[in-house]
Parts: structure tokens; C-alpha cells; sequence
């Protein structure tokens, strides 16, 4: 949502906000994913030419109050209900896989966040896999090889914590690490970066076409919130181990950052494969943004439990007489 757009809703809400204190829990489950397709559709850009960062607060654009906290906790665990409602269609179903793609400054809650947003989701239908700097066996492959082993099955949710899009983000702000990358001197030109946004755009075609649905979510954190978390992480003895001077390091580079995300979301934005910025100065309600982008995406692909044929039932029956005839 522009910041126009959050303002006045933020407005809006703070005059009626009679009208927001319906009650989340008597909604039917349609009613449910329809409201989250509306809200997730805010955040979500779509065809990335036009995109720009500045035009996505990093704030949720409404004041949540302490007495707001069990609605924003209910939201979620109505949306994480729904999500996983729509997970045990898509497994049955055994057709359609989902790949989402987290990707986020340090300390901007891609680890809490999927922790509570795939809460409720059965284990056996959803994978997670994280990206780190690239082994020497990864270094030998191409880019997208190590993240191509980890794609989920037909059936399956896909989690990626970092990916293939680190490859235009720390490889692009460091030149020393494209430097190691073990490539071919004469493939390494000033066009690189369209190129991999090149190469990315036709992957993610090459997976919907074969019904692996991509949707990446850039966690869309301040600088000055940043730095209150990562104070935190060293204030708090059980949280020193998520901090390193690397983080810090690498919050020196924050424009770079922003810089190289505003351009690989403006070129690999597309309408099968969005891009969602999502304000994540609060987690709470980066979560709720998060579970009902999820929620979209497996709403999109018309989900139906398979269909048993009349012989199948026949049989079931049959089968059910036998089991209540017995002693
Ligand atoms: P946390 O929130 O716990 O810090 P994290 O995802 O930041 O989680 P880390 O182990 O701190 O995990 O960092 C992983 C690091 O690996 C990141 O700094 C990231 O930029 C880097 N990385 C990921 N992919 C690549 C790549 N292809 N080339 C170089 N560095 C990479
Ligand atoms: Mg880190």
C-alpha cells in the first residue's frame, strides 16, 4: 500500500474504529480467505516496472494499542487455521506446489515469522531450507543448482529462508564475492545483474509452468528499528547467539542494500510471481500480511480434495457394511 493510501486508512481507523472491532471468529472460512486476499493484495506488487521502495512504509500504518494485542493474535491464528485448511487440500489434491521465498535485512523476523505463519501447517506437507554462503561444491554449480535440490513437491509447500536472490543482493553490495565465484572472467560484464534478474524471471516461468506457484516476501524492516533489535539481541543473553559482528557490518551497507532490492523486485515482479513488501517494523502484523499472501496464493489454484469415482464409493461402502457387521 502507497503511504497515501496508509495514511488515510490510518485516519479512517483511528476515527471509526468501532467499525474494525467485528468479531474475527464468526467469519465462514470463504469469508476468511476472501479478506485475505484483499488485504494481502496492498503489499503485493504485481509487475514490478514501476516499482519503487520509497512508496512501502516499513510501518504497518495503523497503531495497535495494548488492547488490539488479542485481535492481531486472533487474525493470525484465524489465518494460520485457514492456511492450514487450504495446506490439506493441496496435499490431497498432490498437483500444485507452492515455493515462497523470504528475503530480508538481518534481525527483520523471517525466522519468527515463519515459525508462527507455517504453526499450524502438517510437517509432512511444507519444507523449509535455508541459504547460507555457498559451500565449495555449491561455488562449482551454477547459481540456481543448490536451491533446485530444494524445490518442493507436487503437494508441498516450499519455505525458502534467503535464495537464488542472494545471488543480486550480498554478491551485488560485495564485488569480492562475485569475484569468487569461480566464473569465467569474459562472462563477468557490467550486464550481469539484468542478466541473472533475466535468468531468475524465466526460472520462476519455467516452475509456474509446471505448477510450482513462486510468491517472495521482502520483509521490509527500518534501519532504526533494526538497530533496536539488534540491541536487543545483545542485551538479552538468550538472543546473543543470533548476533554477530558480520550483522552489524553488514547494516553499514544499508543503502547498497536498498539499492539492489529495489531493483531485483522491479525486475523480477511479475504477475504470476509477485513480489509482496511487507512492513515489518511490527512482527505481528507482518505476519498477518504474510499468512494471507499464503493464503492468496493457494486460494489461486482453485483447491479441490480429489474426487472418488461412483465405483471408489461403491466400494467404500461396501467396505464400511463389512466393518460394522463385524462382531
Ligand atoms: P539470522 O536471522 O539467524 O541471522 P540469516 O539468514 O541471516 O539468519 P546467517 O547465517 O546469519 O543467517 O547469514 C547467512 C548469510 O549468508 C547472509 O549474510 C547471506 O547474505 C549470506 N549468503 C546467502 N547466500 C549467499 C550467496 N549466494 N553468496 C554469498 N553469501 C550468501
Ligand atoms: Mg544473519
Amino acid at each position: 500500500m502507497s503511504k497515501d493510501k496508509r495514511e488515510k486508512n490510518s485516519s479512517e481507523e483511528q476515527s471509526g474504529q468501532e467499525t474494525h472491532r467485528f468479531d474475527i471468529s464468526a467469519l465462514s472460512k470463504k469469508e476468511i480467505i476472501d479478506r485475505a486476499r484483499k488485504f494481502s493484495k496492498q503489499y503485493c506488487v504485481g509487475n514490478g516496472a514501476d516499482f519503487r521502495l520509497k512508496d512501502y512504509d516499513t510501518k504497518a500504518g495503523v497503531e495497535f494499542s495494548a488492547e488490539d494485542k488479542p485481535l492481531v493474535k486472533e487474525a493470525l491464528e484465524i489465518g494460520v487455521e485457514a492456511l492450514a485448511a487450504l495446506q490439506d487440500i493441496l496435499y490431497a489434491q498432490d498437483r500444485w506446489s507452492l515455493l515462497v521465498i523470504f528475503q530480508a535485512m538481518d534481525a527483520a523476523g523471517k525466522d519468527g515469522a515463519i515459525k508462527h505463519v507455517m504453526s499450524g501447517v502438517n510437517p509432512q506437507g511444507c519444507q523449509v531450507s535455508s541459504f547460507k554462503s555457498p559451500s565449495n561444491e555449491e561455488l562449482d554449480h551454477d547459481f540456481l543448482w543448490r536451491c533446485q535440490k530444494h524445490l518442493p513437491e507436487r503437494g508441498r509447500i516450499g519455505i525458502f529462508n534467503r535464495s537464488y536472490y542472494e545471488e543480486v543482493l550480498v554478491v551485488r553490495v560485495h564485488e569480492a564475492i562475485l569475484r569468487a565465484q569461480k566464473l569465467p572472467e569474459k562472462l563477468v560484464t557490467k550486464d550481469i545483474w539484468e542478466e541473472r534478474f533475466k535468468d531468475i524471471r524465466n526460472f520462476e516461468k519455467y516452475l509456474t509452468r509446471n505448477g510450482t506457484i513462486v510468491i517472495k516476501i521482502f520483509l521490509n524492516v527500518s534501519k532504526k528499528e533494526q538497530k533496536k533489535r539488534f540491541i536487543q539481541r545483545v542485551d538479552d543473553p538468550d538472543k546473543n547467539w543470533k548476533f554477530s559482528a558480520a550483522d552489524a557490518k553488514e547494516r553499514g551497507y544499508w543503502k547498497d542494500y536498498m539499492y539492489a532490492y529495489e531493483e531485483l523486485i522491479r525486475n523480477t515482479s511479475t504477475e504470476k510471481s509477485p513480489w509482496y513488501i511487507v512492513p515489518a517494523d511490527n512482527k505481528s502484523f507482518a505476519r498477518i500480511v504474510i499468512a494471507s499472501a499464503i493464503i492468496h496464493a493457494l486460494d489461486e489454484m482453485e483447491l479441490e480434495y480429489p474426487k472418488v469415482s461412483k465405483e471408489k464409493l461403491a466400494e467404500l461402502h461396501e467396505i464400511k457394511a463389512s466393518l460394522l457387521a463385524e462382531e
